[in-house]
């Protein structure tokens, strides 16, 4: 990467010494006149963050950024012209045949040692950065119940209880009017089973029900699926309001201790709505003082399970921000943490990339499955990755997804792949992992959460507020301007790349130290700061009736 040192002058960056194109990093743009550090002046107006001509393209000539075509020229380019998508044809998806397969094996990276966090160690092993009471549904009727009662917890309980963070409800719209036997259901139905068990809630899980809802509690939670030394302790001495224990639908009683703790709102015991607030309300306390119980405690970085995701991406995006977190992946692999990227139709058109890094042909062969599953899944609506793109992306400088997926898998580092993890699963592994969800935030977020994930860092070029009730989210600017802009947003800028002040390197390391501090709690996030939560978004690829 090349970045001239005044921003008075013309600054290119271009990825590739290939490349045919270099994107414009001066704030502002560029005028029609400037004569580039390159040779040709400029022809047009260049947007920051858009592409400029460095040399002649020919009609149906390739456009090469980061070395490979990410577009065909549909009419002569000449130097010094802008280069936006109306002027490019998007190739076609790579097929999923013939891919190199474990081709490359990267030197093993020296371990990185003695880096800690202060954690909350669980009892399954898993290590928690939050001590949150994370109350959850299985259907949305009971949402408006459920937040009137988490208000009542947070204003009468919780200041009771100082070493729990927050109490949230984990509420979405699944749980009925939905065909819950249809294949992909599955999905939905682990995503939350798995995120009731994040690390994050120490694995007090408790449950409010309608009743008479499709996804029935122990649909949820079949025996065996909460780790028994999670359930084994004082489970079952609390009170669980007037209720005792009710009866499950279909003439099964609840075991006392040992099963699972919930409260149905249909239940006849309950004579009006203070009886279910009471209900909730006495449930939760008996959670609060166990996790109030609670103490950070030293434990290696290598506990760390971070999530990385990119959203509102612009042209600065595969240049600044990503690259950093990239960095800050091989550093984390290094020091023996789980990291997961993500996003499909942003990895789809690196799949060769992807493949040619997974540590064996069967990380490879899992990851083209995945692969043709969201093929096949677009296909059923019509349409193809391409769908992924927003008009932000192109106002940001990114033509196309095929550009876009190149900047995007540049957070997954260097490292070697060396797993795969469907939709809604939970991670079990240490090291990089691509983890297949969406690439829509909320969605991708919730599916990472269910995986396990501790902490989550988030990049973007356009500015998003995203922020998550249950987990840290530290988020990377791409450009300078909006670091600025959104000062009390943006936890890290990785637009001092570009303006020549950091290197890719300095920035890494730099989000490395701040995870250590975020996941110890000695750090909040803006979006802690400012309580920004987004909704749990559950990705349900089957039908609703
Ligand atoms: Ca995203």
């Amino acid at each position: 990467m090349t970045a001239a040192d005044t921003p008075r002058r013309p600054l290119l960056i271009s990825m590739h010494g290939r490349d045919n194109v270099a994107i414009v990093a001066n704030d502002g743009g560029l005028p029609p006149g400037t004569v580039l550090p390159a040779g040709p002046t400029l022809r047009d107006p260049v947007p920051q963050g858009h592409k400029v001509a460095l040399r002649d393209i020919p009609a149906d000539g390739a456009v090469l950024r980061y070395g490979i075509p990410i577009g065909y020229a549909l009419k002569d380019i000449p130097a010094g012209s802008w280069v936006h998508e109306r002027l490019l044809k998007m190739p076609t998806a790579r097929e999923l045949e013939g891919l190199p397969i474990a081709t490359i094996k990267p030197e093993a990276q020296a371990p990185l040692e003695g880096y800690t966090f202060e954690g909350y160690r669980n009892a399954d092993g898993s290590v928690g950065t939050r001590n949150i009471l994370a109350i959850t549904t299985t259907v949305q009727c009971v949402a408006g119940v459920l937040d009137f009662a988490v208000q009542r917890i947070k204003t009468e309980l919780l200041p009771k209880y100082p070493k729990v963070d927050d109490v949230i409800g984990l509420e979405h719209t699944y749980g009925c009017g939905v065909a819950i036997d249809a294949e992909g259901a599955e999905i939905p139905i682990r995503t939350l089973r798995n995120i009731s068990l994040n690390p994050n809630f120490g694995g007090e899980v408790m449950v409010v029900s309608l009743g008479c809802e499709k996804l029935q509690p122990q649909r949820l939670f079949p025996p065996g699926a909460i780790p028994i030394e999670l359930t084994s302790d004082t489970r079952g001495t609390g009170s669980a309001g007037p209720l005792g224990v009710p009866p499950l639908p279909g003439g099964e009683t609840r075991s006392g201790s040992g099963g699972l703790d919930t409260i149905c709102l249909q239940d006849e015991a309950h004579i009006g709505f203070m009886s279910m607030i009471d209900a909730i309300m006495g449930t939760a306390k008996a959670h609060l003082e166990r996790l109030n119980a609670r103490r950070r405690v030293t434990v290696p970085a290598s506990e760390l399970v971070v999530g990385v995701q990119c959203g509102g991406s612009d042209a600065f995006s595969g240049v600044t921000a990503n690259p950093a977190v990239g960095y800050c992946t091989d550093l984390l692999v290094r020091a023996g943490a789980s990291v997961m990227f993500s996003e499909v139709t942003e990895v789809r058109d690196a799949i060769d990339q992807l493949t040619s890094r997974a540590t064996t042909p069967e990380v490879a062969q899992a990851m083209i499955q995945q692969m043709a599953w969201y093929d096949a899944y677009l296909q059923r609506g019509r349409v193809d990755r391409s769908a992924n793109t927003t008009p932000g992306n192109k106002k940001g400088g990114l033509s196309n997804i095929v550009e876009k997926a190149m900047g995007s898998i540049i957070k997954s580092g260097t490292s070697p792949i060396s797993g795969v993890l469907p939709p809604g699963e939970k991670l079990r592994q240490k090291g990089l992992t691509f983890a297949a969800t969406p690439a829509s935030d909320f969605i991708c977020g919730t599916l990472q959460l269910a995986a396990g994930m501790n902490l989550h860092v988030f990049t973007t070029g356009r500015g998003t507020p995203y922020g998550l009730a249950e987990c840290p989210v530290i988020k990377v600017a791409t450009r300078t301007e909006l670091a600025r802009r959104w000062h009390d947003l943006m936890d890290v800028n990785a637009g001092t790349i570009a303006d020549g002040d950091k290197t890719i390197e300095d920035v890494g390391w730099e989000l490395f130290r701040l995870m250590l501090d975020v996941a110890s709690g000695r750090k909040k996030t803006w979006a802690e700061q400012w309580k920004l939560h987004n909704a749990l978004v559950l990705f349900n690829p089957a039908p609703v009736t």
